[in-house]
């Protein structure tokens, strides 16, 4: 080191050494002590100095080396380092590399915290930070729907006030352990919501996170999940029912046979027909819940071939003539021949307009026209090709229209069922339709009667179709 600077180091071993020798000196002049006394206690203070200077500097350059050790390489001293004492150096050297390695740390603490807020932003599920007291103190922009504005921090409470989640809340605060909670808000629509939260401050000495944060809550909006849940064990239990009542009927005929009518001929012949009446019904239910399953399957694959419409309504309502004549009724089309062919599966179409038709002759009043029309749309709706079934029957009520194609709704159910209806019809009609990309519109006047018209797309080049009568 005193090779370093020897300059320094001698300053730091001579200046004590000369203080001794002029104390030694005068000494030496008043006749305290000898000249060979003198000398030697000049010589011993020289050796000294040197060596407590030595020695502590020693001391202090390898303490200031093993303090920064672990921080990288030295920093360069600039200027006037060079004049510096050898300690002094390593010292101002370990300053600044600690100066530096903290610099480091700051900026590498500011890009965790800026990728943190951007993670925070890009979720998109709502997701709130609380703080120990349960106050909001950070949230994305998906959550202000749930929570509403309003300045952070605020109280939980105050953005979602249901008590549920709110005990959730403070019981994972106080450290429990609480997974998911699911609760119901009711404004401004009802709405379920799965809350998962988290405890996010621990560790040994359980610091906080970003803003104070302590825990995180995560919010699913889970409406449509639990309302498909909802519509599935509705649609097992309401096929399960439907099955049932000819079941009941069927095993009712069966045991009076087999007893008490064992013998009675007229009773056996009038049984059997209704129980071939009931168990048609049972055939027909189980049809359309295939259908129903089938076409659901495929729902998301739309149809490639092409279709002419007017042939296949003539063959779909000559099918039904029949039938309609029993109740006195004309099923009259007048769809025209440039009608374009459409995208479509030849017999799910045919199903449409099956049930369609079906219904309309089901439904109408006896002696009264079935109508079958179609045609191009106009305006925005000029790829489409229209098709409307109208009847003369008593009509539906406004307030039916909406919910006509969901799975067993009936307006009259036992009159549908009177008239053999599954109730399946239209919810069929429904899902060929998704699997079409094409639409159905119901209008019904009270009195007057309805009419169900079917919206599909023309195909590519908008072939017209030849009709064959
Ligand atoms: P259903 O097998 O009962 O006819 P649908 O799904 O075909 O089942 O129709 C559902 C309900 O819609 C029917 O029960 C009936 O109440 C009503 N409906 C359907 N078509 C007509 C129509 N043309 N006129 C009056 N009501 C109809």
């Amino acid at each position: 080191m005193w090779r370093e600077q020897p300059g320094w180091t001698a300053a730091a071993i001579l200046l004590p050494w000369l203080a001794a020798s002029i104390f030694i000196a005068l000494l030496f002049e008043n006749g305290e002590l000898g000249a060979v006394a003198a000398l030697g206690a000049s010589a011993a203070s020289l050796a000294v100095s040197a060596l407590v200077t030595v020695i502590s500097q020693r001391f202090l350059l390898s303490a200031a080396r093993q303090a920064t050790s672990g921080l990288g390489p030295g920093a360069a001293v600039a200027g006037q380092a060079s004049r510096l004492n050898p300690t002094a150096r390593a010292l101002r050297s370990a300053v600044l590399r600690l100066d530096r390695t903290w610099q480091e740390h700051a900026a590498q603490a500011e890009a965790r915290l800026a990728a943190a807020e951007a993670v925070i932003a890009a979720v998109p599920d709502p997701l709130i930070l609380i703080d120990r007291q349960r106050r909001i103190v950070r949230s994305n922009s998906a959550a202000a729907e749930f929570i509403g504005p309003g300045a952070e921090p605020r109280d939980l409470a105050a953005a979602l006030r249901n008590p549920v989640l709110l005990a959730a809340a403070d019981a994972v605060l106080r450290g429990e352990r609480v997974g998911s909670v699911e609760f119901t808000l009711s404004v401004p629509v009802e709405r379920v919501l799965r809350a998962h939260l988290a405890r996010i401050a621990g560790g040994p000495d359980d610091r906080p996170a970003l803003d104070g944060a302590a825990a995180i809550l995560t919010l699913h909006d889970v409406t449509a999940l639990k309302r498909s849940e909802q519509m599935r064990a509705d649609f097992i239990a309401n096929a399960g029912h439907e099955l049932k009542t000819p079941l009941a009927t069927l095993i009712g005929f069966i045991e009076t046979l087999l007893g008490p009518a064992r013998e009675d001929a007229a009773a056996r012949t009038r049984f059997l027909g209704i129980m071939r009446e009931q168990a048609a019904r049972m055939a027909r239910l189980v049809d359309d819940l295939l259908s129903l399953s089938r076409i659901e399957l495929n729902e998301h694959v739309a149809p490639t071939g092409r279709v002419a419409l007017a042939p296949l309504v003539d063959e779909v309502a000559r099918g039904l003539e029949l039938r309609a004549a029993e109740r006195g009724i004309r099923i009259a089309r007048t769809l025209p021949d440039d009608l374009p062919e459409v995208q479509g599966d030849r017999d799910e179409l045919a199903q449409i307009f099956q049930n369609l038709i079906d219904n309309a002759v089901k439904y109408a009043r006896p002696h009264s026209e079935v109508t079958v029309t179609g045609g191009l749309g106009s305006g925005a709706a000029a790829t489409l090709v229209r098709v409307a079934v109208a009847d003369q029957g008593d009509g539906i009520p406004g307030e039916h229209l909406p919910r006509l194609t969901e799975r067993f709704y009936r307006v009259d159910t036992a009159r549908s069922r009177e008239l053999g209806g599954t109730g399946l019809g239209l919810a069929i009609v429904k899902h060929i339709l998704n699997r079409h990309r094409g639409r159905l519109d119901i209008a019904s006047e009270m009195g007057q009667g309805s009419t169900f018209t079917v919206w599909l797309r023309a195909a590519a080049d908008g072939k017209p179709a030849v009709i064959k009568r």
